[in-house]
């Protein structure tokens, strides 16, 4: 089952928010509402959504220096945004683009429209939620052929392990802790042990053969796929061609 397209919703004004989240949860998809651009870092920087509808009007730090700050860092410079804007002044549009914005959508505006808008940019932006190829390294995985390879080898994964993989590809070298696992791998809908996690983690490292010192426990903490280590093994063994 493919996971719900996370959207974060920033709108400081109630209703529309509330709104907006309605129609988004009616058509497929996982709102998140925060109110002004303090909580909707906190929320990006915590998981990173598949798209960001931004309110270029917002009480403390504006929708444009939101935009803009993403844009700059590596780890959130590809999540689609798209800009909500009051006014239908050229400039504004121009200057919501400019700041990085992918779309724009002027209020009001009717939930067909939104909805378009929506699903155009995800088809043209989501790296989550459009088939795809991760590279880590050595390591491949195929959405779309459902395929995973370590130097070129093709590996024999299981369904909950490819998804665990995926997640863990797509945001190398983050800590993850067995909650927010299951929360992004299983869905928040179900109820599973957090021991659950580490069965699976067990499994993906087994499928992985080689590649599985790649997936590091983090001690307290939980577990991060990493290539730091990856090379500092492929030192050594150079180093020590009978090892
Ligand atoms: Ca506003």
């Amino acid at each position: 089952m493919r996971k719900l397209p996370r959207i974060l919703v920033v709108e400081d004004e109630p209703a529309i928010a509330e709104l907006i989240a309605v129609n988004l949860k009616h058509n497929g998809f996982a709102p998140t509402l925060v109110f002004d651009g303090e909580a909707a870092r906190r929320e990006v920087d915590a998981e990173l959504p598949d798209i960001i509808l931004l309110d270029w009007m917002l009480p403390g730090e504006s929708g444009a220096s939101l935009a803009r700050s993403w844009r700059q860092h590596e780890r959130t410079k590809q999540v689609p945004i798209l800009m909500l804007t009051a006014r239908s002044d050229e400039s504004d549009k121009v200057q919501g683009l400019d700041a990085g914005a992918d779309d724009y959508i002027t209020k009001p505006f009717s939930t067909k429209e939104l909805l378009a808008r929506i699903r155009a940019v995800l088809r043209r932006r989501s790296p989550e939620t459009v088939d795809d190829v991760v590279r880590v390294g050595e390591l491949v995985l195929d959405t779309a052929t459902h395929r995973v390879s370590f130097r070129q080898q093709e590996l024999k994964i299981g369904p909950t392990e490819f998804k665990l993989l995926h997640h863990l590809m797509k945001n190398a070298e983050r800590v993850h802790t067995r909650g927010s696992l299951l929360d992004r791998v299983w869905g928040d809908h179900v109820f599973i042990e957090e021991r659950t996690v580490d069965v699976h983690i067990k499994r993906l490292r087994e499928s992985l053969g080689e590649a599985g010192s790649l997936i590091e426990t983090v001690r307290g903490a939980g577990y991060r796929l990493s290539v730091v280590g990856m090379r500092a093994a492929a030192v050594v063994s150079a180093d020590n061609p009978a090892a």
